[in-house]
């Protein structure tokens, strides 16, 4: 049997959750590491924190197998870094590639290595591997996202087209977990087959997993956010109903619609305010996230942005970004913005009075 072990790494703890238990199911079981040792260690690398790690990983004294969006993003240029590189969703393929190291076999599809690559030839069916089982993590009720917006690695890591856990499957995650928080690119869109909210599927959701009333869900919140133009009377009620908390978290990024539409975020300022407007009649507080900086935006597409941070904390709270080229989208080749002095002003003000969190004014490491 082999010696396994998972690198930790804080910000991967929910793929580490995941593919535990595809592995389990396999028959195999890994031991968390603070350093690279036994037969092989395993990486899930996310493109902030992969610099981090490159050197241990080459000089690593075992096998070394990465995954995770950065290595998605990037196989070509890590097969000269790590023995094996999974490319996309590791549930199915990990199991493969442990057994083939196993049995001395070939290296399945969806693995990178210096000798080639065969992309796999299928997706995940979530309903097939639970969110987790004992290691637990966060419950991931869908992948995939049909919206195209330039700086997200999503659609191209999970495709999109959503893939939604059945209810029954994600039910089974209650046996191990009291506060269920969900991982979805846009926990509203859950049964949706396209950009149109199935409330009843949601309802049904919630209604499942809080009929124990000792469990708490939080629903539109961290780390599952929402897109504004899906905040709804509907949505709020259901939300109000069934979730704990008072608190929506929803993605707006800019105030200027210039900058909306070169982004294709796919939805207006307009729909950023009537959020705002329906948060504040269903006694909800959002939680909203901008991104400074963006591809194109100028002096007066950022003030925009500026005044609309100033709208939302009258009401709730900002978690604003600086833009950063992830590899694997279409901004990829674009470089962070400039951030002008009445943003840093103004931003710093809120940020010292605890109205606006999140890593505005910092580049990645
Ligand atoms: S930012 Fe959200 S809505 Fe846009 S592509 Fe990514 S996951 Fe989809």
């Amino acid at each position: 049997m082999l010696d396994l072990r998972w690198r930790s790494i804080q910000t991967q703890r929910n793929s580490l959750a995941a593919l535990h238990s595809a592995c389990e199911k396999a028959g195999y079981t890994f031991t968390q590491t603070d350093t690279p040792g036994g037969d092989c260690t395993l990486y899930s690398l996310n493109s902030l924190t992969a610099p981090s790690y490159l050197d241990e990983i080459q000089n690593a004294p075992c096998i070394t197998i990465i995954g995770g969006p950065h290595a998605t993003a990037c196989y070509h240029e890590l097969t000269d870094i790590a023995d094996y590189v999974i490319v996309g969703e590791g549930e199915y393929t990990l199991p493969l590639l442990l057994h083939a190291l196993e049995t001395n076999s070939p290296v399945p599809p969806g693995v990178a290595t210096k000798n080639g690559y065969t992309p796999a030839t299928t997706s995940v069916y979530l309903n097939a591997y639970p969110c987790f089982t004992k290691m637990k993590g966060y419950i991931e009720i869908t992948r995939g996202c049909p919206y195209q917006c330039g700086y997200c690695q999503t659609p191209s890591l999970f495709g999109r087209e959503m893939r939604h856990r059945s209810v029954d499957a994600i039910a089974e995650c209650l046996q191990y977990v009291h506060d269920l928080r969900f991982v979805t690119p846009n926990a509203l869109a859950y049964g949706s087959t396209d950009k149109t909210p199935r409330y009843e599927k949601i309802e049904l959701l919630l209604k499942t997993l809080t009929a124990d009333t000792k469990k708490h869900a939080y629903f539109g919140t961290f780390p599952g956010e929402v897109r504004p133009e899906y905040i709804t009377e509907h949505a709020l009620e259901l939300i109000l109903k069934y979730s704990s908390g008072n608190k929506i978290h929803f993605g707006a990024q800019s105030g200027s619609d210039h900058i909306l539409q070169k982004i294709h975020r796919g939805h207006t300022v307009s729909d950023i305010y009537h959020a705002l407007d329906l948060c504040k009649q269903y006694d909800i507080v959002p939680i909203v996230d901008l991104i400074v900086g963006l591809p194109g935006e100028s002096e007066s597409d950022q003030k925009e942005t500026v005044t609309l941070a100033k709208d939302i904390i009258r009401q709730g709270k900002v978690h604003a970004h600086l833009f950063l080229p992830l590899p694997g989208t279409r901004f990829s080749h674009e470089t962070s913005g400039h951030i002008f002095p009445e943003t840093n002003k103004v931003f710093g003000s809120l940020a010292l009075a605890k109205k606006l969190t999140g890593s505005w004014n910092r580049k990645a490491p």
